[in-house]
């Protein structure tokens, strides 16, 4: 059994603050090891649930948080960026599932700790009817490989997003919210421990969540500035519905995601 698994850092155990998550800063030194540990304790539960091989995405910011020593043998790790999937490099049709660990609650989502949706520059992003964050865009991801989302792990709003979009979902909360720079944490002992059970339990379950379908349905973006908007604008598959709005479309979902991609990017170029 092959394990995909994608870290961010928003939703690690003990995080809570912005500059925690900032490059460069020592409050991130600290929070980029609470990561590897809250990663550690999963892939604990999955080599015990029977996982031959684990391939694990560093998915926050630049792909460069996640330390490389003394990772098992099992495991591989993709670093760096930009990559193609970004957050979920690495996932394939070989996967038999995948887990989000370490996620975080879509931008505007009330008492959600550092709640965003892959940028700042982000306000919202819709899916067809839905309103989507980074956990339903990623596992829509997975979802193209026919891969399902079996475990999540962040505070208690990413579980409640988490488990309307993919119901079954094992959740592991690892803190709650009180509002988007404060939270209750969870000791590091029992975050850890619920991480590597809920891990072994999601493996272990009779039945898996359905792998998420979003199909080639369109995308619908907005920004917080019309700069940003101006800027992503400028991908040319895509449709400006508004000042602050881009429209994607695409033949399937992985062409609509590397279009979102390629705007986030964009938008990120516009002068603040
Ligand atoms: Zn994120």
């Amino acid at each position: 059994m092959k394990v995909f698994i994608s870290v961010d850092l928003e939703g690690i155990s003990g995080v809570f603050a912005e500059e925690q998550t900032t490059r460069g800063t020592e409050a991130c030194g600290t929070a980029k090891e609470y990561m590897r540990a809250d990663l550690d304790a999963v892939i604990e539960g999955c080599l015990s649930a029977g996982a031959a091989e684990i391939v694990v995405a560093d998915g926050h910011d630049q792909g460069a948080n996640l330390r490389f020593d003394a990772l098992p043998a099992a495991v591989s790790l993709s670093s760096g960026s930009p990559s193609t999937l970004s957050m979920m490099q690495g996932v394939d049709s070989g996967c038999s599932a995948a887990m989000l660990i370490g996620y975080h609650a879509r931008a505007g989502t009330q008492g959600a700790v550092l709640d965003h949706t892959y940028s700042y520059d982000v306000q919202s992003v819709r899916v067809g009817d839905c309103e989507v964050g980074e956990v339903a865009i990623n596992a829509a991801v997975a979802g193209v490989f026919g891969v399902p989302v079996v475990l999540v792990s962040g505070d208690d709003k990413l579980a409640a997003e988490a488990h309307d979009h993919i119901p079954g979902v094992e959740c592991v909360v690892v803190k709650d919210g009180v509002m988007r720079t404060a939270a209750r944490l969870l000791a590091p002992e029992a975050a850890r421990a619920a991480l590597r059970d809920g891990a072994q339990r999601a493996l272990s379950a009779p039945a898996w969540p359905t792998p998420l379908d979003f199909a080639a349905q369109t995308m619908c973006v907005t920004f917080r500035r019309t700069a940003a908007c101006d800027a992503a604008a400028r991908c040319p598959t895509v449709r400006r519905v508004g000042g602050y709005t881009v429209e994607i479309s695409g033949h399937d979902y992985l062409e609509v995601f590397d279009t979102f991609l390629t705007c986030v990017a964009l938008a990120r170029l516009a002068d603040h």
